[in-house]
């Protein structure tokens, strides 16, 4: 298993791509979080990294949370399937963040069509676009290669953390969270874990991390960071977009 950063920056960043990775198993992959402009961040992540990731080979996208910096590139993404790919996109989130994604988030420029000017625009509804599958904390989903799971976090909005399994490892993102100490113990079993490290107010501050017994941090790379952040000399290392991490 692979994971290829796209994106590294939080919601401010100048410098970086909004934080957002590939998980590959096989030719098969996953995309966790989806920010604007999607297509063009895989395009210079895939390159970059050496790694291909066509988007016919897309068995979902991972959502954590509704925040922009999150969700921004879901409606091109979703467009280039219907219209591109003939498909619906693959989407894999939890019932509380897709009760508001659609009216909330996504109707305002995708409810209406019209196939030409002297037409009636026609209502469009979620299903047209995604094909859903609901993740539960109960039950880890499998999804080609992969088993997912899920666990709600500390933030603003409903949010959730994922473990994503195959070929026997396992890839741990927190997604965005306030520092919680039971969300390390679910994450610790992990072979990687991404952990974001964006700072107070609902986010992890790096100082918490760096408090984690060792066997914790030697296998935590720290991500969703500021354009001034020191990666250097973080006392956890930091994911650099562009690089892939063999698991
Ligand atoms: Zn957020």
């Amino acid at each position: 298993m692979r994971l290829v950063v796209l994106g590294v920056g939080n919601a401010f960043s100048a410098d970086w791509y909004s934080s957002c990775y590939a998980i590959v198993a096989g030719e098969e992959w996953i995309l966790f979080d989806c920010p604007h402009p999607i297509r063009k961040i895989v395009q210079e992540g895939s390159r970059g990294a050496g790694v291909p990731l066509p988007f016919e080979r897309l068995r979902g996208v991972f959502l954590s949370h509704l925040h922009a910096d999150h969700v921004s590139g879901l409606e091109g993404l979703a467009y280039y399937f219907a219209y591109v790919l003939g498909k619906k996109l693959p989407l894999l989130t939890h019932r509380d963040i897709g009760a508001s994604l659609w009216n909330c988030t996504l109707a305002g420029g995708m409810e209406w069509s019209r196939s030409q000017t002297d037409l009636k625009p026609v209502r469009r509804n979620f299903d047209d676009f995604f094909a859903t599958t609901w993740l539960d904390e109960a039950t880890p989903t499998a999804v080609g290669p992969f088993r997912v799971e899920c666990r709600q976090t500390l933030h603003n909005i409903p949010t959730i953390a994922g473990r994503i399994h195959a070929g026997g490892k396992c890839i741990g993102l927190s997604a965005d969270t306030a520092f919680d100490p039971a969300l390390i113990d679910w994450l610790a079993a992990c072979d990687l874990i991404v952990h974001e490290a964006g700072g107070p107010f609902l986010h992890t501050p790096l100082e918490k991390l760096a408090t984690l017994p060792e066997s914790i941090r030697r296998k935590m790379r720290i991500t969703h960071y500021r354009d001034d952040f020191d990666v250097a000399n973080s006392p956890v290392a930091a994911l650099r977009q562009g690089q892939a991490i063999e698991v």
